[in-house]
């Protein structure tokens, strides 16, 4: 017996049904997936998706399905016969503007939109998941609350969206959540594997602009005007002094520079350079040493070149931080429905995910999903044309996730 399963006789029983149902459910989570994957839609553009998504919800049964939160989001419940607390399960489900060039019999349709970062898996695991749920409601204690996310890659620029707008449409409450889970495909994972941290496991993102000014001259003869090229290119090399100098090495910190616009031309020096990028940190206080030393450093930078540097310091979204307890239940869950072996930790990664909002409000746990296959040729990194995921990781990704809500529900406070 364990205090993590599901109790002492329900527990092998109700694992062997799971087991059942998400066999069952497969040939949909992968018929729902290539759907998807061949109609991407960009970030608060999810309209045709987050349709299918309602209809499916609806025609399996799913007790609450509420539209249109956060624009094109679906939020439905699936209430047990027991009363309990409610814990909720994301997934995102907007694509990215990048050509796809895979050759699948199911390549995108739409031209430059691609599901080049494995959303498309994320909303057909849990509409999945949401049918097997809904076949044990009978047996379950509390709720399960479903939330399909848009705009997960940001919103477009002036529209709000993603997991923040999610939040403030009320995604978390009525029924208030007490946790929340979700999780990622991972190429660099073996399919059949689930990665976890406990803390820190996506980096805090910041998203910069900067605009240096200074007087446009004749490129012949400089001297006439205030050079902002030239000041920005020392503005670029000296910001690599904060990870290499002014910050604790044994932290994590990266600071790139994306863009650098200037609209001279080969014989003229422009009047202002455009610097885009981001700051990437795993702690809070590193994250507002960083800001500090950025903007003391761009602004000497410049100023020692005659130029005057903007800079919109963005915050883009928050570390995602995993709450230790609940992941440390997570894991013993998951080591005994997919094999302790296939359960492993994770290290810490630069990119960001904006499931790190939910897990603000209320403890989260998030996971890779290892979706690597080398025969396949599953190899290739996110947010690139040629990214293939092995659907045999589809139906792990299930039964993580039901496992994952109906051991929480079993094992929360009766009082709830
Ligand atoms: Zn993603």
């Amino acid at each position: 017996m364990s205090i993590i399963g599901l109790g002492p006789a329900a527990g092998e029983d109700m694992r062997e049904q799971v087991e059942q149902l998400v066999e069952k459910v497969t040939p949909d989570v992968v018929a729902w997936r290539r759907d998807f994957h061949t109609h991407p839609e960009l970030s608060n553009r999810e309209e045709r998706t987050s349709r299918i998504v309602a209809e499916q919800l609806q025609a399996m049964g799913a007790d609450e399905v509420r539209t249109g939160v956060a624009r094109h989001g679906v939020v439905a419940l699936v209430r047990g016969k027991k009363p309990g607390p409610t814990v909720a399960l994301r997934a995102d489900m907007d694509a990215l503007p990048i050509q796809e060039e895979t050759g699948l019999p199911f390549a995108s349709q739409n031209a430059r939109v691609m599901h080049a970062c494995g959303h498309d898996a994320h909303t057909a695991v849990l509409l999945g998941t949401a049918k097997v749920l809904v076949e044990l409601r009978d047996r379950m204690r509390g709720s399960v609350k479903l939330l399909f996310q848009p705009a997960e890659e940001g919103p477009p620029a002036g529209e709000e969206g993603g997991a923040r707008l999610m939040i403030k449409d009320g995604a978390l409450d009525n029924p208030p959540v007490t946790a929340i889970f979700g999780l990622h495909i991972n190429p660099e994972l073996e399919t059949g594997k689930i990665s976890y941290r406990a803390g820190g496991m996506m980096a805090a993102v910041d998203r910069i602009r900067m605009v240096v000014t200074g007087k446009q001259s004749h490129g012949g003869m400089p001297w006439q005007g205030v050079d902002p090229v030239v000041a920005s290119a020392h503005i670029i090399t000296a910001l690599q002094a904060i990870p290499s100098r002014h910050i604790d090495a044994r932290q994590p910190v990266v600071v790139s520079i994306g863009v650098v616009r200037a609209e001279g031309a080969w014989n003229i020096i422009p009047e202002q350079v455009e610097l885009l990028g981001t700051v990437r940190t795993h702690d809070p206080e590193v994250r507002r040493q960083v800001a500090e030393q950025f903007h003391r450093i761009v602004h000497q930078t410049a100023a020692a070149h005659g130029t005057k540097a903007e800079i919109v310091y963005g915050d883009y979204g928050p570390v995602l931080w995993n709450d230790p307890e609940l992941t440390e239940r997570a894991v013993q869950s998951l080591g005994q429905a997919l094999g302790r072996e296939n359960v492993v930790e994770a290290k810490p990664l630069m990119g960001g995910e904006d499931f790190a909002h939910y897990a603000l409000k209320v403890p989260g746990s998030f996971f890779f999903l290892g979706v690597r296959n080398e025969k396949l040729g599953a190899v290739h990194a996110l947010h690139t044309p040629k990214m293939v995921l092995d659907e045999a990781a589809l139906p792990v990704g299930v039964r993580a996730m039901a496992t994952l809500a109906l051991d929480f529900l079993a094992t929360a406070p009766q009082s709830k």
